[in-house]
């Protein structure tokens, strides 16, 4: 497989090949095409696989054929992940993919000011890419915060975020989020809370093993 298959816009191309990618890993030969259809997916994908470009080039590219008519800021894509490091390279990752474009993401994670994120939040970026933690504080506490106009919903290393005690709050934020939305979960391993995850958040998932 190539990335010139994939029917990519040339922003995202042309970052993609600025980052030096020469062709997809396997988890992102498997989840671009069927995630750009709009479909839910489940990976079983560990850390250095390429799973976080796997989410965000399909991520990107919707944001892109969809924002012609869309006329308000609006955040679109939600990134869940366990920790503020995951956070921080997940960020460094769609900042560099989205380079050509001019969608705009935002880092809501534990240890920043949360003052500075609320003013972040209040301008409506397109992605935000957030600990459970940090982003309830922001669901419960700000009154203008809302994910009403969530297209997109990524849950990274579910199984970490389930085993750091996250799950309450993970159903909290699902609740909240539109049930018209893309979901995509990925995993290192394949649990029974994981599962249940699934079957609570996603529809009529693809479900990838590479
Ligand atoms: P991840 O599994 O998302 O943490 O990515 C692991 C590393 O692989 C990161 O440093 C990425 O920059 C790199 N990477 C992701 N996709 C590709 C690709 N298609 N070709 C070469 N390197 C990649």
């Amino acid at each position: 497989t190539s990335f010139l298959t994939m029917n990519l816009s040339r922003p995202i191309h042309k970052a993609i090949t600025g980052l030096g990618f020469l062709k997809p890993t396997p988890i992102q030969a498997a989840t671009i095409p069927v995630a750009l259809l709009g479909k839910d997916v489940v990976g079983n994908a560990v850390t250095g696989s390429g799973k976080t470009a796997a989410f965000i080039i399909p991520m990107i590219e919707r944001l892109l054929y969809r924002e012609k008519g869309m006329k308000a800021a609006a955040t679109r894509c939600l990134v869940l992940v366990p920790t503020r490091e995951l956070g921080v390279q997940c960020f460094e990752v769609g900042t560099k993919l989205a380079a050509h474009t001019d969608i705009r993401f935002c880092l809501v994670v534990g240890g920043l000011s949360v003052k500075a994120q609320e003013a972040a939040l209040r301008t409506r970026p397109d992605v935000i890419i957030a600990t459970p933690g940090r982003l309830i504080d922001h669901l419960r506490n700000s009154h203008s915060f809302t994910l009403d106009t969530l297209d997109i919903l990524v849950l990274d290393e579910a199984d970490r975020m389930l085993s750091d005690g996250f799950a309450d709050e993970l159903a909290e934020i699902i609740k909240s989020c539109p049930t018209s939305r893309q979901t995509m979960l990925f995993s290192a391993t394949m649990t029974d809370s994981v599962d249940e995850l699934v079957r609570m958040s996603l529809n009529k998932p693809v479900r990838l093993f590479v």
